[in-house]
């Protein structure tokens, strides 16, 4: 296991350790604790766990080569075509969870949904709430498709899942001015940043890009948004690190909210602002 975390190491993989554990858990079946109380891997596994090392050395996603990506109370599938849900992301939904929290059917919409994490997260844990994931990319429909099925399956009130672009004038016009929280971890990386090769090379560019300053999408997602939430209706996005002041200011000047407020993650960077629908 030693050789394993070094070898990750030195091929730049930001937690070595712990993606080694993962992986070996991963072929072997047992949960990572597991690994503490194993004498030997036996000859199959042990063929898989080195390939796995392999593709991990050369900067694969952990969750592309699991399949799996936990999050919040569920565990997402995950693969090529579709963006890896963040653990900062979490935090997103915690506080979309404490606006829902005294509305029994709430009607919520999460545009730019992805593997489906925060739409499926918020029926899962508000398993009254009405809520709608919107996904432009035919790629990652699928795995939206795929995990909203496996949360119904097992028992989840139904999310329901619609192609379509956030920017998109028309999108969701039945529901104008009757939902109570629009959500989004949107395209928010400014274009030409630096991201790990996991991102660069096996996220979604539609999922990461947002123009110059990395809020072109986030202009358009402001006109759905104010135009499907009913007023005091609740607005969260994510946005990146350096967009702490930039966002809030944007939300400001498009005049349609109120109480715009910024908030951090537990490593104290800014990561998604949130406002309210004002009053016609
Ligand atoms: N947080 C992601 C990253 O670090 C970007 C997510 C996004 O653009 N929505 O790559």
């Amino acid at each position: 296991m030693a050789d394993a975390a070094r070898r990750l190491a030195e091929a730049g993989v930001a937690s070595p350790r712990v993606d080694a554990e993962l992986l070996l858990a991963h072929v072997l079946d047992v949960p990572r604790a597991r690994l503490l109380t194993l004498a030997d891997v036996p000859g199959d596994p042990a063929a898989r766990f080195a390939d796995l090392l392999d593709q991990r050395a050369g900067r694969v996603p952990l969750q592309h080569l699991t399949g799996r990506a936990p999050f919040r109370h569920l565990e997402l599938a995950v693969g090529p075509g579709v963006f890896v849900p963040r653990p900062e992301t979490e935090l997103l939904v915690e506080w979309a969870l404490a606006r829902l929290a005294d509305g029994a059917a709430p009607v919520v919409v999460d545009l730019g949904a992805g593997s489906g994490a925060i739409a499926l997260s918020l029926a899962h844990e508000h398993p009254g709430a009405r809520v709608t994931a919107v996904e432009r990319d035919d790629g990652a429909i699928e795995w939206t498709r795929h995990n909203a099925a496996v949360r119904t399956a097992a028992g989840d009130t139904p999310v329901e899942v619609l192609a379509g672009d956030m920017t998109d004038r028309q999108l969701l016009t039945a529901l104008d001015g009757t939902v109570d929280l629009v959500v989004s971890n949107p395209p928010y990386v400014p274009d030409g940043a630096r991201v790990p090769r996991e991102v660069a090379d096996h996220d979604p560019p539609m999922a990461l890009w947002g123009g110059p300053d990395g809020l072109d999408v986030v202009r358009g997602l402001l006109h759905t948004a104010a135009r499907l939430l009913r007023p005091g209706g609740h607005l969260g996005i994510e946005h990146a690190d350096q967009q702490g002041a930039a966002l809030p200011a944007l939300v400001r000047g498009h005049g349609g909210f109120t109480d715009v407020a910024d908030h951090s993650d537990l490593a104290g960077r800014p990561r998604f602002t949130t406002a309210r629908r004002a009053a016609e």
